[in-house]
Protein backbone atom coordinates (compact mmCIF):
# COMPACT_ATOMS: atom_id res chain seq x y z
CA UNK A 1 0.00 0.00 0.00
CA UNK A 2 1.03 3.97 -0.60
CA UNK A 3 0.53 6.99 1.76
CA UNK A 4 1.10 10.27 1.08
CA UNK A 5 1.17 12.77 3.96
CA UNK A 6 0.29 16.31 2.73
CA UNK A 7 1.04 20.08 4.61
CA UNK A 8 -1.33 21.52 3.13
CA UNK A 9 -0.78 25.56 2.53
CA UNK A 10 -2.76 28.00 1.20
CA UNK A 11 -2.26 29.51 -2.18
CA UNK A 12 -2.78 33.51 -1.79
CA UNK A 13 -0.36 33.18 1.97
CA UNK A 14 2.12 31.59 -0.42
CA UNK A 15 1.78 34.68 -2.41
CA UNK A 16 2.33 36.99 0.24
CA UNK A 17 5.89 36.10 0.06
CA UNK A 18 8.72 38.67 -0.39
CA UNK A 19 12.09 38.42 -1.82
CA UNK A 20 13.26 37.58 1.50
CA UNK A 21 10.63 35.53 3.19
CA UNK A 22 13.03 32.98 3.59
CA UNK A 23 14.60 34.72 6.49
CA UNK A 24 11.61 34.70 8.28
CA UNK A 25 10.46 30.96 8.31
CA UNK A 26 11.82 27.92 9.95
CA UNK A 27 11.30 24.24 8.79
CA UNK A 28 7.71 22.84 9.39
CA UNK A 29 7.81 19.97 12.09
CA UNK A 30 4.19 18.67 11.22
CA UNK A 31 5.40 16.04 8.32
CA UNK A 32 8.64 14.95 10.34
CA UNK A 33 6.35 14.18 13.35
CA UNK A 34 3.77 12.51 11.53
CA UNK A 35 6.23 10.58 8.94
CA UNK A 36 7.78 9.48 12.45
CA UNK A 37 4.19 7.95 13.62
CA UNK A 38 3.83 5.75 10.70
CA UNK A 39 4.16 2.05 12.08
CA UNK A 40 7.18 -0.06 9.88
CA UNK A 41 5.57 -3.05 7.60
CA UNK A 42 2.37 -1.07 6.69
CA UNK A 43 2.94 0.74 3.85
CA UNK A 44 6.00 -0.55 1.03
CA UNK A 45 6.29 3.87 -0.01
CA UNK A 46 5.17 6.89 2.25
CA UNK A 47 5.86 9.93 0.42
CA UNK A 48 5.31 13.57 1.92
CA UNK A 49 4.62 16.98 0.56
CA UNK A 50 4.94 20.05 2.56
CA UNK A 51 2.90 22.38 -0.17
CA UNK A 52 5.75 25.69 1.24
CA UNK A 53 7.53 23.98 -0.82
CA UNK A 54 6.61 21.56 -3.82
CA UNK A 55 3.24 21.09 -5.83
CA UNK A 56 0.57 18.14 -5.12
CA UNK A 57 0.35 16.52 -8.27
CA UNK A 58 -2.61 14.10 -8.04
CA UNK A 59 -2.34 11.73 -10.87
CA UNK A 60 1.91 10.99 -10.61
CA UNK A 61 1.14 7.82 -8.32
CA UNK A 62 -2.54 6.21 -7.21
CA UNK A 63 -2.23 6.49 -2.91
CA UNK A 64 -4.20 3.86 -1.21
CA UNK A 65 -4.34 6.47 1.72
CA UNK A 66 -4.25 10.52 1.49
CA UNK A 67 -3.08 12.12 5.11
CA UNK A 68 -3.71 15.82 4.67
CA UNK A 69 -2.94 18.62 8.19
CA UNK A 70 -3.88 22.03 7.27
CA UNK A 71 -4.79 25.19 9.59
CA UNK A 72 -8.09 27.48 8.93
CA UNK A 73 -6.08 29.57 6.43
CA UNK A 74 -5.18 26.31 4.22
CA UNK A 75 -8.58 24.77 4.40
CA UNK A 76 -9.95 25.98 0.98
CA UNK A 77 -7.04 24.35 -0.94
CA UNK A 78 -6.90 20.95 1.64
CA UNK A 79 -10.33 20.18 0.75
CA UNK A 80 -9.79 20.40 -3.23
CA UNK A 81 -7.19 18.18 -2.38
CA UNK A 82 -9.25 16.04 -0.49
CA UNK A 83 -11.68 15.82 -3.21
CA UNK A 84 -9.52 15.21 -5.81
CA UNK A 85 -7.49 12.20 -4.03
CA UNK A 86 -11.18 10.42 -3.37
CA UNK A 87 -12.10 11.34 -6.61
CA UNK A 88 -8.94 9.17 -7.88
CA UNK A 89 -9.81 6.48 -5.44
CA UNK A 90 -7.50 7.35 -2.88
CA UNK A 91 -9.07 7.25 1.08
CA UNK A 92 -8.28 10.40 2.61
CA UNK A 93 -8.05 11.28 6.08
CA UNK A 94 -7.67 15.00 8.02
CA UNK A 95 -5.89 15.89 10.88
CA UNK A 96 -4.53 19.77 12.09
CA UNK A 97 -6.19 22.45 13.76
CA UNK A 98 -9.28 23.34 11.67
CA UNK A 99 -10.39 19.81 11.01
CA UNK A 100 -9.77 19.66 14.87
CA UNK A 101 -12.26 22.38 15.23
CA UNK A 102 -14.58 21.99 12.19
CA UNK A 103 -15.33 18.00 12.52
CA UNK A 104 -18.53 18.10 10.50
CA UNK A 105 -17.49 20.21 7.70
CA UNK A 106 -14.27 18.66 7.21
CA UNK A 107 -16.49 15.02 7.18
CA UNK A 108 -18.13 16.29 4.16
CA UNK A 109 -14.15 16.54 2.46
CA UNK A 110 -12.43 13.54 4.31
CA UNK A 111 -13.34 9.92 4.81
CA UNK A 112 -11.58 10.27 8.47
CA UNK A 113 -10.98 12.88 10.82
CA UNK A 114 -7.97 12.64 13.54
CA UNK A 115 -8.60 15.76 15.52
CA UNK A 116 -5.80 16.72 18.69
CA UNK A 117 -2.33 15.74 19.58
CA UNK A 118 -1.64 12.68 16.30
CA UNK A 119 0.82 10.71 18.71
CA UNK A 120 -1.59 7.91 19.68
CA UNK A 121 -4.51 8.64 17.70
CA UNK A 122 -2.55 8.43 14.10
CA UNK A 123 -0.72 4.61 14.70
CA UNK A 124 -4.26 3.55 16.08
CA UNK A 125 -5.63 4.79 12.45
CA UNK A 126 -2.86 3.41 10.68
CA UNK A 127 -3.52 0.22 11.95
CA UNK A 128 -7.03 -0.13 11.72
CA UNK A 129 -6.94 1.43 8.28
CA UNK A 130 -4.46 -1.37 7.49
CA UNK A 131 -6.61 -4.26 8.68
CA UNK A 132 -9.65 -2.42 6.75
CA UNK A 133 -11.83 -1.18 9.46
CA UNK A 134 -10.83 3.22 9.37
CA UNK A 135 -12.89 4.94 11.73
CA UNK A 136 -14.47 8.09 11.24
CA UNK A 137 -12.93 10.00 13.92
CA UNK A 138 -9.94 9.61 15.95
CA UNK A 139 -9.42 11.77 19.38
CA UNK A 140 -7.42 11.25 22.03
CA UNK A 141 -6.56 13.33 25.12
CA UNK A 142 -4.30 10.51 27.18
CA UNK A 143 -1.12 11.63 24.88
CA UNK A 144 2.28 11.39 27.17
CA UNK A 145 4.54 13.56 25.54
CA UNK A 146 7.61 11.34 26.86
CA UNK A 147 6.92 8.89 24.26
CA UNK A 148 7.37 11.39 21.83
CA UNK A 149 9.36 10.00 19.09
CA UNK A 150 12.19 12.08 17.74
CA UNK A 151 10.82 14.02 14.42
CA UNK A 152 12.28 12.49 11.26
CA UNK A 153 13.61 15.63 10.08
CA UNK A 154 15.46 14.16 7.18
CA UNK A 155 12.45 14.11 4.99
CA UNK A 156 11.93 18.12 5.72
CA UNK A 157 13.18 20.59 3.29
CA UNK A 158 15.36 23.76 4.06
CA UNK A 159 14.05 25.26 0.92
CA UNK A 160 12.17 28.54 1.53
CA UNK A 161 13.72 28.59 5.40
CA UNK A 162 16.57 29.76 7.12
CA UNK A 163 17.42 25.88 8.06
CA UNK A 164 17.78 26.43 11.49
CA UNK A 165 16.23 23.41 13.32
CA UNK A 166 13.33 23.48 15.55
CA UNK A 167 12.65 21.50 18.38
CA UNK A 168 9.72 21.20 21.03
CA UNK A 169 10.08 20.78 24.66
CA UNK A 170 6.59 21.41 25.80
CA UNK A 171 3.47 22.61 22.97
CA UNK A 172 0.72 23.30 25.65
CA UNK A 173 -0.07 26.79 27.51
CA UNK A 174 -1.56 27.44 30.78
CA UNK A 175 -2.65 30.85 29.97
CA UNK A 176 -5.96 30.98 28.16
CA UNK A 177 -5.79 34.14 25.50
CA UNK A 178 -9.15 34.80 23.85
CA UNK A 179 -8.15 34.78 20.15
CA UNK A 180 -5.91 31.61 20.55
CA UNK A 181 -6.41 28.17 19.09
CA UNK A 182 -3.78 26.66 20.71
CA UNK A 183 -5.48 25.15 23.64
CA UNK A 184 -8.00 23.18 21.24
CA UNK A 185 -5.10 20.80 20.43
CA UNK A 186 -2.51 20.52 23.08
CA UNK A 187 -2.52 20.54 26.88
CA UNK A 188 0.92 21.47 28.70
CA UNK A 189 2.75 18.35 29.26
CA UNK A 190 6.43 18.69 29.02
CA UNK A 191 8.88 16.08 27.52
CA UNK A 192 11.30 14.51 30.01
CA UNK A 193 14.56 17.23 29.74
CA UNK A 194 16.84 13.99 29.10
CA UNK A 195 15.02 13.70 26.08
CA UNK A 196 14.42 16.88 24.86
CA UNK A 197 18.72 17.20 25.29
CA UNK A 198 19.30 14.02 23.47
CA UNK A 199 17.62 15.26 20.34
CA UNK A 200 19.69 19.07 20.59
CA UNK A 201 22.94 16.83 20.68
CA UNK A 202 21.69 15.18 17.70
CA UNK A 203 21.16 18.34 15.23
CA UNK A 204 24.53 19.50 13.56
CA UNK A 205 23.32 23.02 13.58
CA UNK A 206 24.79 25.47 16.74
CA UNK A 207 21.45 27.36 15.95
CA UNK A 208 17.96 25.85 17.54
CA UNK A 209 14.57 27.28 17.80
CA UNK A 210 12.20 26.08 20.48
CA UNK A 211 8.35 26.10 18.73
CA UNK A 212 7.13 25.55 22.01
CA UNK A 213 4.74 28.64 22.25
CA UNK A 214 4.98 29.38 26.22
CA UNK A 215 8.45 28.33 27.11
CA UNK A 216 8.99 29.44 30.17
CA UNK A 217 5.54 28.82 30.94
CA UNK A 218 6.37 25.96 33.63
CA UNK A 219 9.11 27.89 35.20
CA UNK A 220 11.20 25.03 37.17
CA UNK A 221 10.82 22.88 34.38
CA UNK A 222 12.80 25.65 31.95
CA UNK A 223 15.18 26.44 34.32
CA UNK A 224 16.05 22.18 34.15
CA UNK A 225 16.07 22.35 30.73
CA UNK A 226 17.88 25.59 30.20
CA UNK A 227 20.63 24.17 32.74
CA UNK A 228 21.27 20.92 30.92
CA UNK A 229 21.20 22.95 28.27
CA UNK A 230 24.33 24.51 28.64
CA UNK A 231 27.10 22.14 28.03
CA UNK A 232 26.04 21.58 24.20
CA UNK A 233 27.06 25.33 23.42
CA UNK A 234 24.24 26.36 21.26
CA UNK A 235 22.92 29.08 20.50
CA UNK A 236 18.96 29.56 20.42
CA UNK A 237 15.98 31.28 20.60
CA UNK A 238 11.93 30.59 22.05
CA UNK A 239 8.68 32.42 22.59
CA UNK A 240 8.01 33.88 25.79
CA UNK A 241 5.39 36.00 27.43
CA UNK A 242 5.96 39.56 28.63
CA UNK A 243 6.47 38.43 32.43
CA UNK A 244 10.09 36.85 31.24
CA UNK A 245 11.31 40.36 31.74
CA UNK A 246 10.68 41.21 35.27
CA UNK A 247 12.30 36.86 36.19
CA UNK A 248 16.02 37.65 36.42
CA UNK A 249 17.08 34.09 37.13
CA UNK A 250 15.36 33.11 33.82
CA UNK A 251 16.38 35.59 31.86
CA UNK A 252 20.21 34.89 33.52
CA UNK A 253 20.00 31.26 32.82
CA UNK A 254 18.45 31.56 29.19
CA UNK A 255 21.50 33.68 28.46
CA UNK A 256 24.03 32.05 29.77
CA UNK A 257 22.49 28.46 28.13
CA UNK A 258 22.69 30.05 24.90
CA UNK A 259 19.44 31.63 24.51
CA UNK A 260 19.38 35.12 22.25
CA UNK A 261 16.38 35.47 21.41
CA UNK A 262 12.55 35.73 22.64
CA UNK A 263 9.48 36.50 20.30
CA UNK A 264 6.85 37.69 22.62
CA UNK A 265 3.22 38.78 21.93
CA UNK A 266 3.22 42.00 23.23
CA UNK A 267 -0.28 42.21 21.14
CA UNK A 268 -1.30 45.94 22.02
CA UNK A 269 0.41 49.09 23.48
CA UNK A 270 -3.28 49.80 25.38
CA UNK A 271 -3.64 47.76 28.42
CA UNK A 272 -7.67 47.75 27.71
CA UNK A 273 -7.05 46.05 24.40
CA UNK A 274 -5.18 43.39 26.55
CA UNK A 275 -8.21 42.92 28.81
CA UNK A 276 -9.97 42.03 25.42
CA UNK A 277 -7.54 39.61 24.69
CA UNK A 278 -7.31 37.78 27.57
CA UNK A 279 -3.75 38.34 28.24
CA UNK A 280 -2.58 37.93 32.28
CA UNK A 281 -0.13 40.77 31.71
CA UNK A 282 -1.90 43.87 30.79
CA UNK A 283 0.45 46.33 31.53
CA UNK A 284 1.28 47.51 28.23
CA UNK A 285 3.20 51.17 30.50
CA UNK A 286 5.77 48.20 31.58
CA UNK A 287 7.02 47.69 28.11
CA UNK A 288 10.04 49.94 28.04
CA UNK A 289 11.34 48.56 31.00
CA UNK A 290 11.00 44.70 30.05
CA UNK A 291 12.27 45.22 27.06
CA UNK A 292 15.28 46.76 28.44
CA UNK A 293 15.45 44.33 31.38
CA UNK A 294 16.00 41.63 28.44
CA UNK A 295 18.20 43.13 26.40
CA UNK A 296 20.38 43.74 29.60
CA UNK A 297 20.86 40.03 29.65
CA UNK A 298 21.71 40.03 25.25
CA UNK A 299 18.63 38.48 24.67
CA UNK A 300 16.68 40.33 21.04
CA UNK A 301 13.30 40.91 20.84
CA UNK A 302 10.59 40.27 18.60
CA UNK A 303 7.52 41.75 19.43
CA UNK A 304 4.12 41.05 18.02
CA UNK A 305 1.29 42.82 17.89
CA UNK A 306 -2.47 42.18 16.39
CA UNK A 307 -4.81 45.00 15.38
CA UNK A 308 -8.54 45.24 15.88
CA UNK A 309 -9.35 44.31 19.38
CA UNK A 310 -12.72 45.89 20.25
CA UNK A 311 -10.58 48.64 22.93
CA UNK A 312 -8.45 49.65 19.64
CA UNK A 313 -9.24 53.04 17.82
CA UNK A 314 -8.19 54.21 14.86
CA UNK A 315 -5.33 56.62 16.15
CA UNK A 316 -3.94 54.47 18.73
CA UNK A 317 -3.16 51.77 15.99
CA UNK A 318 -2.04 54.47 13.69
CA UNK A 319 0.34 55.41 16.48
CA UNK A 320 2.21 52.16 16.40
CA UNK A 321 4.83 52.62 14.72
CA UNK A 322 6.70 55.25 17.06
CA UNK A 323 5.25 53.38 19.96
CA UNK A 324 6.84 50.68 18.97
CA UNK A 325 10.34 52.54 18.22
CA UNK A 326 10.22 53.64 21.84
CA UNK A 327 10.44 50.56 23.01
CA UNK A 328 13.94 49.76 21.28
CA UNK A 329 12.70 46.50 19.81
CA UNK A 330 14.72 43.97 17.44
CA UNK A 331 11.99 43.00 14.74
CA UNK A 332 8.35 43.80 15.30
CA UNK A 333 5.06 41.78 13.33
CA UNK A 334 1.84 43.04 13.15
CA UNK A 335 -1.59 40.87 12.58
CA UNK A 336 -5.06 41.31 12.11
CA UNK A 337 -6.79 39.82 14.80
CA UNK A 338 -8.17 36.58 13.02
CA UNK A 339 -11.13 34.47 15.22
CA UNK A 340 -10.03 30.99 14.11
CA UNK A 341 -12.58 28.37 14.80
CA UNK A 342 -12.23 26.59 18.10
CA UNK A 343 -11.76 29.90 20.01
CA UNK A 344 -13.28 32.01 22.53
CA UNK A 345 -13.10 35.04 20.17
CA UNK A 346 -14.54 32.86 17.20
CA UNK A 347 -17.99 31.85 19.04
CA UNK A 348 -18.07 35.35 20.56
CA UNK A 349 -17.88 37.17 17.40
CA UNK A 350 -20.38 34.36 15.79
CA UNK A 351 -22.74 34.71 18.02
CA UNK A 352 -22.62 38.05 18.01
CA UNK A 353 -23.30 38.25 13.90
CA UNK A 354 -19.66 40.05 13.20
CA UNK A 355 -18.48 37.35 11.36
CA UNK A 356 -18.53 38.78 7.71
CA UNK A 357 -17.06 35.82 6.12
CA UNK A 358 -16.06 32.54 6.54
CA UNK A 359 -14.34 31.90 3.52
CA UNK A 360 -11.41 30.67 4.70
CA UNK A 361 -8.40 31.45 2.98
CA UNK A 362 -9.50 35.54 4.72
CA UNK A 363 -7.90 33.94 7.64
CA UNK A 364 -4.59 34.65 7.24
CA UNK A 365 -4.18 37.31 10.10
CA UNK A 366 -4.05 39.99 7.18
CA UNK A 367 -7.44 40.39 6.15
CA UNK A 368 -10.42 41.97 8.56
CA UNK A 369 -12.75 39.32 8.25
CA UNK A 370 -15.05 40.62 11.12
CA UNK A 371 -16.50 43.75 11.96
CA UNK A 372 -14.52 45.75 14.35
CA UNK A 373 -15.69 47.72 17.10
CA UNK A 374 -13.87 51.28 16.25
CA UNK A 375 -13.87 51.13 12.67
CA UNK A 376 -15.18 49.48 9.30
CA UNK A 377 -13.19 46.37 8.01
CA UNK A 378 -11.89 48.21 5.28
CA UNK A 379 -10.34 50.70 7.22
CA UNK A 380 -8.64 47.92 9.38
CA UNK A 381 -6.92 46.44 6.79
CA UNK A 382 -5.85 49.85 5.02
CA UNK A 383 -4.16 50.92 8.76
CA UNK A 384 -2.98 47.61 9.44
CA UNK A 385 -0.99 48.06 5.60
CA UNK A 386 -0.05 51.49 7.02
CA UNK A 387 1.33 49.98 10.07
CA UNK A 388 3.63 47.23 8.19
CA UNK A 389 5.00 49.90 5.60
CA UNK A 390 6.13 52.99 7.78
CA UNK A 391 7.28 50.05 10.38
CA UNK A 392 10.05 48.79 8.17
CA UNK A 393 11.11 52.14 6.71
CA UNK A 394 15.16 51.85 6.47
CA UNK A 395 15.84 54.56 9.02
CA UNK A 396 13.09 51.92 11.83
CA UNK A 397 15.30 48.91 10.53
CA UNK A 398 18.99 50.82 10.89
CA UNK A 399 17.65 52.18 14.31
CA UNK A 400 16.65 48.63 15.24
CA UNK A 401 20.29 47.34 14.43
CA UNK A 402 21.77 50.09 16.51
CA UNK A 403 19.60 49.52 19.64
CA UNK A 404 19.74 45.68 19.77
CA UNK A 405 21.83 43.90 21.72
CA UNK A 406 23.32 41.45 18.97
CA UNK A 407 24.95 44.87 17.59
CA UNK A 408 28.42 43.56 17.81
CA UNK A 409 27.94 40.14 17.04
CA UNK A 410 27.80 37.60 13.81
CA UNK A 411 24.46 37.39 14.05
CA UNK A 412 23.02 40.50 13.83
CA UNK A 413 22.64 39.33 9.98
CA UNK A 414 19.90 37.08 10.90
CA UNK A 415 18.33 39.89 12.51
CA UNK A 416 18.73 42.41 9.28
CA UNK A 417 17.69 39.65 7.26
CA UNK A 418 14.57 39.29 9.20
CA UNK A 419 13.93 42.53 9.25
CA UNK A 420 14.63 43.24 5.35
CA UNK A 421 12.05 39.82 4.88
CA UNK A 422 8.93 41.58 6.98
CA UNK A 423 10.17 45.39 4.78
CA UNK A 424 9.23 42.87 1.38
CA UNK A 425 6.79 40.95 2.74
CA UNK A 426 4.55 42.01 -0.08
CA UNK A 427 1.27 42.23 1.70
CA UNK A 428 0.72 45.75 0.03
CA UNK A 429 0.63 43.99 -3.83
CA UNK A 430 -1.27 41.32 -2.66
CA UNK A 431 -4.59 43.10 -0.77
CA UNK A 432 -7.94 41.98 -2.63
CA UNK A 433 -11.08 43.73 -1.19
CA UNK A 434 -13.37 41.65 -1.33
S1 LIG B 1 0.31 33.05 25.84
FE1 LIG B 1 0.50 32.64 23.65
S2 LIG B 1 0.31 30.42 23.41
FE2 LIG B 1 -0.43 30.94 25.46
S3 LIG B 1 -2.65 31.15 25.23
FE3 LIG B 1 -1.76 33.22 24.97
S4 LIG B 1 -1.41 33.44 22.75
FE4 LIG B 1 -1.74 31.24 23.16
Amino acid sequence: MKLLMIHAWNEEEMSYRGRFSGMLSYPSMTLAVLYSLVPKGIFECVDTIDENSARVDYDKTHYDLVMISFETSSAITAYKHCDAFRKRGSYVAVGGYHPTAMKEEALQHADTVIAGPAENSVPKFLHDFAEGHPGQYYRDYNVCMADHPIPAREITTKKHTLGIPAVIADRGCFNNCRYCSMRTMWKSDPRPVEGVIEEIKGLKSRLVIFYDPNFFGKREYALKLMRAMKPLKKLWACNATADFGYDEELMQTAYESGCRGVLIGLESMSSSSLGDAGKRFRQADKYKEIVDNIHAHGIAINGCFVLGFDSDTEEELRALPERVDSLGLDLCRFAVLTPYPGTRLYTDLDKSGRLITKQWDRYNQHNAVFTPANMTPERLNEIYREVWKRSFEWKRIFHRMRVSPWRHKFYIFILLGANVGFKFLGIDKKYKKR
